[in-house]
């Protein structure tokens, strides 16, 4: 560390300190949120932006904790996977959202399922343990694989490339799709893309946010599209907030969209009045 002076670092050190006692904290109430189960799945659609029809959904996790209130995922996710403690609620998750959506698929809304998923998770300790639970809870819940898709991030392709591909090509071969999140963050290279077996790019919303006043963001978005045509690949854009942005991202070629113009996540029983209210009109 830096000589900055005595203040300056007896400062910096005491704010560290808060951190870490925040951190401890954070990671024994995230022991009782498992067993007390104090975590529930929030839903956003996923629509085709040609016609703003819904296709599919994604889940994203939400905890409410008793005292705190609703903490982010960005929070509590990072320690969920330093701790390990992201295998236990993995499952969690895709047991609710597969009991979720089975439920809508007999209402007759036979829409997607997006599942977002860790690379603790994926490779675990066991490399086909991830496998055999989406098999099993496919089973249980008789949803036919091409309705469940898993999202990873460019840097877990990265970070353990020979036991990645193992595990992906195992879910492939369970008939599943996988997505590319925040596609465009990370330092991923193209040829990665060809390798992996991979069907849809997800295009960050850092991007989406800021393509109608800086050109620089629109030219990558659309090379982006691009390299994903040529690759037969599929893509949705995240964080679309305006009117401006789904005419724009439409025009690029990009297929399908989220965001607050389309829908916020919603709760279960919301998501399912979406749906109903999207097939009268
Ligand atoms: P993500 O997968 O990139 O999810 C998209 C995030 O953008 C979500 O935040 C969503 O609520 C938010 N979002 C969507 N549309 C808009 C928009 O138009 N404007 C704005 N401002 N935000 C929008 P959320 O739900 O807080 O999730 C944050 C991250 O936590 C996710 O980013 C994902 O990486 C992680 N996460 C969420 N659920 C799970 C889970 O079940 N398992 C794992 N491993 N990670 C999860
Ligand atoms: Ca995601
Ligand atoms: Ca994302
Ligand atoms: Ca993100």
């Amino acid at each position: 560390a830096k000589n900055d002076g005595r203040n300056h670092y007896r400062y910096y050190s005491s704010e560290m300190n808060v951190n870490m006692l925040e951190r401890v904290q954070l990671e024994q109430r995230l022991r009782q949120a498992v067993i007390r189960q104090e975590f529930c799945l929030h839903y956003q659609p996923i629509v085709n932006l040609d016609d703003q029809k819904i296709t599919g959904v994604e889940a994203l996790i939400r905890w409410q904790e008793p005292k705190l209130g609703i903490i982010s995922p960005d929070k509590f996710i990072p320690i969920a996977e330093e701790t390990g403690l992201i295998e236990p609620i993995g499952e969690w998750v895709l047991q609710q959202a597969l009991t979720d959506l089975a439920h809508w698929h007999s209402l007759g809304f036979k829409i997607s399922m997006a599942i977002n998923v860790s690379g603790r998770q994926l490779l675990g300790h066991d490399k086909t343990s991830f496998t055999c639970l989406l098999k099993a809870l496919l089973q249980k819940n008789n949803i036919e694989p091409q309705y469940l898709h898993i999202e990873i991030t460019e840097s877990m392709l990265m970070d353990d490339t020979e036991h990645c591909m193992t595990a992906l090509e195992s879910i492939r071969s369970l008939g599943l799709d996988i997505y590319i999140d925040d596609f465009g963050t990370g330092y991923s290279s193209l040829s990665y893309l060809k390798r992996f077996p991979i069907a849809v790019i997800k295009i960050d919303k850092s991007f989406v946010d800021n393509m109608l006043e800086r050109e620089s963001d629109a030219k990558l978005i659309k090379a982006i599209v691009m390299m994903g045509q040529s690759l037969e690949l599929k893509l949705v854009a995240e964080g679309i907030e305006t009117h401006a942005q789904w005419k724009m991202l439409q025009a690029l070629g990009c297929d399908y969209g989220q965001g607050y113009l389309f829908s916020q996540p919603l709760p279960a029983q919301d998501l399912e009045s979406f749906l109903h209210q999207q097939t009268q009109s």
